[in-house]
């Protein structure tokens, strides 16, 4: 398949005669890659089975994973679901347009293709300008993981939607760097507590002061990453997350310590004829005289950490490091998604110092 590249002339004021065509392939069936603000996402149409299959295919992603609904609007929802629990009425007032997912109960016009069996939907309206009058123009809820092949980091430019996806689909629309970087959040409100199934830029701070009480993490979220030194089976956690090609291991402490247990173990790597990559901040990053060194962003800016992650996980990947040490941040607000990104690309494996 020849995969068409168009590039979005202004992605704050889209131009709907460029998204003419793009919204045509979603709704006849066909797929298309666009930017959201938190990655690119794979787009489909989420009412056709044949075209969720198509997601799946060229992911290379098993079929009973649910994909996410994207809307437009509000009215677009009504439609999908069976109910709207208080819960989720107050969590999309907060933050719909945005980087939030909730699930509800699906209705019949969702087939079970898109939920992976599911009798639940997720559900998302994204910010992005470009994500919304795209999916307005295709006229249907548009199902879109991220547009990586399955095993990948997650895109976040559309170079990296072009590396994994050319070929096998039929466009990308490329609107540039994404702003957030991680996936959304997502909400479990189907349930009789809310509950993250995914920590992102809506954080639990944040639903917790909306919903007026503390909303509870998904067990998975939090027993994955806690005992030291150990590298456990990603718990709860049914399919394989995205590894580096590299053994990544995490680095927890206070900086002064972690820098030298990173020279340390960098050195001692380096000694034996290992390619070793370093992941530091832009305030640490002189403090490593060895090794490939890769700034993720700045701690006293947590957005511009979520902001790089993925795309220094896959320059690492193209730099076929051995071994990757990388620092470690707060497990609050942002940094509770940046941490179980990075804590799962680790295997779990956390050092303590
Ligand atoms: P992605 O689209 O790549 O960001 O990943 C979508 C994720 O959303 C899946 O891996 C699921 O964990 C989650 N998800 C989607 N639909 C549901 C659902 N109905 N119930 C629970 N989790 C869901
Ligand atoms: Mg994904």
């Amino acid at each position: 398949m020849n995969t068409k590249r168009i590039v979005l002339k202004d992605r704050e004021n889209p131009d709907s005669e460029q998204l003419k065509e793009p919204a045509k392939i979603l709704r006849e069936g066909g797929l298309v890659a666009f930017p959201t603000e938190t990655v690119y996402g794979l787009g489909a149409n989420a009412l056709n089975e044949e075209a969720a299959k198509k997601i799946y295919e060229a992911k290379g992603r098993p079929s009973d994973n649910p994909l996410i609904a994207h809307i437009a609007d509000f009215d677009d929802l009504l439609p999908l679901v069976t109910e709207v629990p208080e819960a989720g009425k107050k969590l999309m007032e907060a933050f719909w347009p945005g980087p939030l997912t909730l699930i509800f109960p699906k209705s019949s016009l969702v087939p079970y293709g898109t939920t992976g069996g599911l009798d639940t939907v997720a559900v998302r309206m994204p910010a992005d300008p470009a994500a919304s009058a795209l999916i307005r123009l295709a006229g249907v809820p548009i199902a879109a993981p991220s547009a990586n092949t399955s095993g990948r980091p997650s895109p976040t430019t559309a170079d990296h939607v072009w590396q994994d996806m050319n070929g096998k689909i039929q466009m990308i629309v490329d609107g540039g760097a994404v702003g957030i970087g991680v996936e959304s959040t997502i909400i479990d409100v189907s349930g009789v507590e809310p509950m993250i199934l995914r920590p992102g830029a809506v954080t639990q701070e944040m639903a917790s002061a909306v919903l007026g009480k503390e909303i509870c993490l998904d067990p998975a979220i939090i027993s994955g990453p806690l005992k030291a030194d150990v590298r456990p089976k990603a718990p709860g956690m049914k399919y394989k997350h995205y590894a580096p090609k590299a053994d990544l291991t995490l680095v927890e402490g206070n900086t002064e310590a972690v820098v030298s247990a990173i020279n340390k173990m960098t050195e001692e790597k380096l000694e034996a004829g290992y390619r070793v990559g370093v992941i530091c901040t832009d305030e640490t990053s002189d403090l490593y005289p060895g090794g490939i060194i890769r700034s993720i962003g700045s701690r006293l800016k947590e957005e511009s950490v979520a902001h790089n992650l993925y795309a220094v996980l896959r320059e690492f990947d193209d730099l076929d490091a051995d071994y990757i040490f990388s620092e470690s941040f707060s497990r609050s607000h942002l940094g509770q998604a940046i941490m179980n990104r990075l804590t799962k690309a680790a295997g779990y494996h956390i050092i303590k110092v």
